[in-house]
C-alpha cells in the first residue's frame, strides 16, 4: 500500500486516494481538432489523467492550447530530449513522463529544478523493451528484477536532486513479469505511487484479458495507484475497461454495473440482443447500482438477487425484479419505460436514505 501521494492539478494519486484511470491520446497533436475531440470523449468517459506524446517542440502551441481547452490533467510523454520536457512544462503540463537515464546530467538537473518550482509530477519507469543488457546481466537474466533495477536507477537520479513528486512504473508484455516487478517495487518503495498496466497487451479480446488479468492480480494485492488498460483501439475503451476492472474488484464505483446470464436451455429470450437494445436507456442509472438481464424467470431473479433493476424472460415476455423479488411484468418494448420508473424510484429511495 502506497504511503504517500502526489497531486497533479487537483488529482490526488496514491495513499488513500481512489485508484485512478488513465489513457493516452492516439491522435497526434498536429491534428488538433481530433486530439481535442478525443480528449473530450475521454473526459466524458471518466478518464482522470491523459498522457499525450510530445515528440517535437513545433507542437508546443497545440500542447499549450490543449492544456487550456480541457479540464483533465495532461502528462506529456517525452522520450529522450530534456529540452522537450522543459517545453512541455512551459506549455502548462502538470506532469511529464521521462526516462532520466537517457538524459545528460546537467540538463536533467535543470529540468528537475523547473519541475520542483512548478510542482510538476514526474513519472519514470521502464518496460520490457527498454531494459538493457547490463541490467539483465546484473539481474542474472531475471527480467522482472531487471525491470526493477531499471526503475531504481532512474529513481536514484531524481532522489539525488531531492525531487520526490514521482510516480513509478514497470511494465512488461508478460503478465507474470509485470506483477512480480511491481510487487517488488511496491514493497521497496511504498513512498511512491505506482502506475500499473500491461504493455502492448495485444488486440481485441486478447488485450483485454491480458490487461485485466495482470491489473487485477496486482490490485488484489494492494499494488497500484493509477492504471491504464493499453488497448489497440479507441482510448475510451481503455477507460471503460479500467472502470470495469475496478468495479469487478469492488474497488471503485463509477457508473452502474450491467450483468447478464450466460443463458442455457431454459432461456426464454435472446439475452445478448436485449442487453444491446436497453443500453441506451441506462445512461441515467445512478453510480453503483446493478442492472441485470437474465434468460428465464425461474432462476434469473434468484441468480441476480443483488440486482437493483432486473429483467428476466418469461412465458408472457419479461418479469421485472428488484433485489430478487418479482415486482411486475412487461413486454420487451416496455423495458425503457420500466427502467425510467425504477431509476426514479431508486433515486428517491437513495435521497431519503441520505437524509436520515
Ligand atoms: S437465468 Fe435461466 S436462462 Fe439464464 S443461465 Fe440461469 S437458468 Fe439459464
Amino acid at each position: 500500500m502506497t504511503e504517500r501521494n502526489v497531486t497533479i492539478k487537483k488529482l490526488v494519486i496514491g495513499h488513500k486516494a481512489p485508484i485512478r484511470i488513465e489513457s493516452m491520446l492516439k491522435e497526434s497533436l498536429s491534428s488538433y481538432d481530433r486530439v481535442l475531440e478525443q480528449c473530450q470523449a475521454l473526459q466524458k468517459a471518466g478518464c482522470e489523467l491523459v498522457r499525450v506524446a510530445f515528440p517535437h517542440k513545433d507542437l508546443k502551441t497545440e500542447l499549450s492550447r490543449l492544456n487550456s481547452d480541457i479540464d483533465i490533467p495532461l502528462m506529456a510523454d517525452i522520450h529522450f530530449d530534456p529540452d522537450l520536457a522543459i517545453e512541455a512544462m512551459d506549455a502548462g503540463c502538470p506532469a511529464i513522463r521521462i526516462n532520466p537515464g537517457n538524459m545528460p546530467l546537467h540538463k536533467l538537473q535543470k529540468l528537475i529544478h523547473i519541475a520542483s518550482e512548478r510542482s510538476v509530477v514526474i513519472r519514470i519507469g521502464a518496460n520490457s523493451g527498454s531494459i538493457n543488457g547490463r541490467q539483465l546481466a546484473q539481474s542474472h537474466g531475471d527480467k522482472a528484477c531487471a525491470l526493477v533495477l531499471a526503475v531504481e536507477e532512474q529513481l536514484q537520479l531524481l532522489l539525488k536532486e531531492n525531487f520526490n513528486r514521482i510516480i513509478l512504473s514497470a511494465k512488461s508484455t508478460s503478465v507474470k513479469e509485470t506483477v512480480r516487478a511491481n510487487k517488488i517495487l511496491s514493497e521497496r518503495y511504498p513512498d511512491f505511487p505506482l502506475h500499473i498496466g500491461i504493455t502492448e497487451a495485444g488486440p481485441g479480446l486478447t488485450g483485454l484479458v491480458r490487461s485485466a488479468s495482470g491489473i487485477a492480480l496486482m490490485l488484489a494485492q494492494g499494488i497500484g495507484d493509477t492504471l491504464r488498460v493499453s488497448l489497440t483501439s479507441d482510448p475510451v475503451k481503455e477507460v471503460e475497461a479500467g472502470y470495469e476492472i475496478l468495479r469487478s474488484l469492488e474497488l471503485r464505483e463509477h457508473g452502474f454495473h450491467l450483468i447478464s446470464c450466460p443463458t442455457c436451455g431454459r432461456r426464454r429470450i435472446d439475452v445478448a440482443s436485449i442487453v444491446e437494445r436497453i443500453k441506451p436507456y441506462l445512461k441515467d442509472v445512478p453510480d453503483g447500482l446493478t442492472v441485470a438481464v437474465m434468460g428465464c424467470e425461474v432462476n434469473g431473479p434468484r441468480e441476480a438477487k443483488n440486482a437493483d433493476i432486473g429483467f428476466a424472460g418469461s412465458p408472457a415476455g419479461m418479469v421485472v425484479f428488484t433485489k430478487g423479488h418479482i415486482i411486475g411484468e412487461c413486454s420487451i418494448d416496455e423495458i425503457p419505460e420500466k427502467i425510467a420508473l425504477l431509476v426514479d424510484m431508486l433515486r428517491k429511495e437513495r435521497n431519503s436514505n441520505n437524509k436520515e
